[in-house]
């Protein structure tokens, strides 16, 4: 599962004055269409030890090899698409800067952004702004040996094939179809599946299931599934199966991996991966993510594999993804002083007894610093990962969680006056507290969200969590998000160290209010309802907190020279709301009271203020900000003696966003356009 910084980076994610002592390193790359492109810093990396920075290298070589999968499980035109643009890219000798190839030159930033044609985030396939007609031009004026063509075929077989594929929009309109009601395997331009219906696919992984198997394996996770000779079967991604070119490269950096590593335990994770890679089996996976979560004493640690099934409608089949990372320690701190603290909290907390845990502990997430970003982690990014995703291996095993520490200060440093907060902020006064406090109280509610809010509280006997349906997700939200808002500003972080002063978590209340009541509607298309569970969560809690506060005027909304602001007249209220409406959501999941949940959802997360919403929208769209981010990565090359052996890995910063796709499509150009 992964959190994403979607909202974070959007809207503002607090406007940012403190020193920065990496001096005036520019986190900014480039923006286009509806995307801005930054670049993150590795702090940290030269004080590592030459045997760490070996592994870390060879693990992001690991991590890039596998580029080529993704884009071919995005669909399976993608490959062919983006070469045949970066030929056109590379050799075009017409005029670069008409109208046609400056909208060829977004629409393929757009695929590499996206590792593929269709939107990263909402699925729906990219509107060329060039037209067929110079696209075939533009490809005939090249030399035909320098394009991608397969052998044996023409251009004008190409383009046959392919221009509809990127000019008819009726063609695979989006990659992942959720519509209920229409086939969703059919509708959808994913590569998971080949010539088979959803019907077909679910009876052929059900019958797999045994529901008496209490470990199942995750079936499905690691193929693709094809109807050949009138019969289905798996076409595992293995070496020597599919992507196979692709996972032979992966398992070469691993094995010197292996061979660096850190200690047995490391060592015995690799291992297993690379069985797993070299047999495709699930059993196999499952025994790698058990040993890689008990591994937590590494400093190194890294996600190379079929991880998250958010792009398969029926949620079986994992994207391939990678990053590589190594533990901030200091920052790690933060988050083991409160998970220590657990059991203080959990008494301390409003909400009624019977619903308490006796004994609570915390799970302690530790703060990462990212080295690399691959495959579905790549340009855009979680903030946030935990994993693995097997529910029982959860359970009987436990789960690691983290938040990647150097992206979430990449994000802060580039919204630092991109001037969202000075647009929708109240006055001088918010503003102060925003730059002064935002980004650590931002941190320190999210550690409370995930270290204590998910795990507090308990079920009451013969109640079910399952019972809130639809409502469950938001609700959960909900409640882990009040824990973090009514402990933010409590006395307890000043005890233990992780606040400044009293006054520091107002930051974290303003901003939070002013998101959940207001801004974070940039994201939603105007007429339509809220839909998204963190979305919905926030404003339930922003609405509720506001409607109650009312008659005291804790919360208000105040006009300004024609526009709308949040006020927060009386924050100690607040935080009063703010618990009184954490013991009832806590009450509604331990007792799982359907109609609650859905009164309190329905009432306060979904619906929207027309003209508010409208007016944010404009304000906004004045701004120019791209709702969108990814990042570029470093750059690392290894340093030798005349002896060839390493005596150093150097990381540099300085690489283009083109620069460096092109590169990737050059240096890891692994399999072939048509799998
Ligand atoms: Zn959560």
């Amino acid at each position: 599962m992964t959190v994403s910084a979607a909202l974070l980076a959007s809207c503002g994610g607090g406007v940012n004055n403190t020193t920065d002592k990496s001096g005036d390193f520019d986190y900014t790359v480039e923006q286009f269409a509806d995307l801005q492109i930054l670049r993150y810093r590795v702090p940290g990396f030269e004080d590592l030890s030459l045997r760490q920075k070996e592994l870390v290298y060879y693990l992001t070589e690991a991590a890039l090899q596998g580029r080529d999968i993704l884009f071919d499980q995005n669909g399976k035109y993608n490959l062919t698409i983006r070469r045949m643009l970066e030929a056109v890219y590379a050799n075009y000798g017409g005029d670069r800067n008409a109208a046609d190839f400056k909208a060829m030159e977004v629409y393929l930033k757009r695929v590499w952004f996206s590792n593929g044609i269709h939107h990263h985030y909402g699925s729906e396939k990219f509107v060329p702004g060039f037209s067929a007609a110079f696209f075939r031009q533009a490809l005939e004026s090249i030399d035909v040996s320098l394009l991608p063509l397969a052998s044996g075929q023409t251009l004008e077989q190409w383009c046959e094939e392919v221009f509809p594929v990127i000019f008819d929009p009726s063609v695979m309109p989006k990659r992942v179809n959720q519509a209920a009601g229409e086939d969703l395997i059919l509708t959808s331009a994913s590569h998971y599946y080949d010539g088979v219906t959803q019907a077909e696919a679910e009876d052929f992984y059900d019958a797999m299931k045994n529901p008496a198997d209490e470990t199942p394996v995750s079936y499905g996770l690691n193929s693709r599934l094809v109807k050949a000779d009138g019969k289905l079967q798996e076409r595992v991604w293995k070496v020597g199966g599919l992507y196979g070119q692709a996972i032979e490269k992966i398992v070469y950096w691993l094995k010197k991996a292996e061979g660096v590593a850190e200690n047995e335990q490391q060592k015995a994770v690799i291992a297993k991966l690379i069985e797993f890679y070299e047999t495709g089996d699930l059993k196999t996976f499952d025994d790698y993510a058990i040993l890689w979560v008990k591994d937590v004493n590494s400093r190194v640690d890294f996600v190379n594999g079929f991880t998250e099934t958010y792009g398969d409608p029926l949620g079986l089949k994992a994207s391939w993804e990678s990053i590589v990372n190594f533990k901030d320690v200091e920052a790690t701190r933060r988050t083991e002083i409160i998970s220590s603290n657990a059991q203080w909290f959990e008494d301390h907390s409003p909400v009624d007894s019977c619903f308490k845990k006796q004994e609570v502990k915390g799970v302690s997430a530790k703060v990462i610093t990212a080295a690399i970003l691959g495959g579905d982690l790549y340009p855009s990014t979680a903030i946030g990962i935990n994993l693995p995703n097997s529910n029982w291996i959860r359970s009987v095993h436990g789960s690691k969680s983290v938040t990647i520490g150097n992206i979430t200060d990449a994000y802060n440093k580039a919204a630092h006056g991109n001037g969202f907060n000075e647009e929708f902020v109240y006055s001088a006064d918010e503003l102060a507290l925003i730059d002064r406090y935002a980004d650590l109280t931002d941190e320190l509610h999210t550690d409370l969200h995930e270290c204590l809010g998910h795990g507090s509280g308990k079920m009451l006997p013969g109640a079910d969590a399952d019972s809130l349906k639809v409502y469950g997700s938001t609700i959960e939200e909900a409640r882990a998000d009040l824990f973090g808002l009514y402990y933010v500003a409590d006395a307890k972080l000043l005890e233990l160290g992780l606040l400044p002063d009293a006054d520091a978590y107002k930051a974290q209340y303003y901003t939070y209010m002013m998101n959940g009541l207001m801004t974070q509607l940039v994201r939603i298309e105007q007429g339509k309802d809220i839909e998204e569970a963190h979305m919905r969560n926030r404003q339930l809690i922003a609405r509720w907190a506001y409607e109650h506060g009312k008659a005291d005027g804790v919360v208000e909304f105040v006009k300004k020279g024609g526009k709308t602001y949040v006020k927060i007249n009386d924050y100690a209220k607040l935080r009063a709301l703010f618990g009184q409406l954490l013991a009832e959501v806590q009450r509604i999941k331990s007792t799982g009271d359907y109609a609650a949940a859905r009164d309190l959802v329905e009432t306060y997360a979904v619906k929207v203020d027309p003209i508010l919403h409208a007016e944010v929208l404009e304000r906004y769209k004045r701004l120019n900000l791209a709702p969108y981010k990814g990042f570029v990565n470093p750059r690392y090359e290894v340093v030798t003696d005349a002896g060839g052996n390493i005596t150093d890995v150097k990381v540099s910063y300085d690489e283009g966003y083109a620069e460096q796709m092109l590169r990737y499509s050059h240096d890891y150009s692994n399999l072939p356009s048509v799998n």
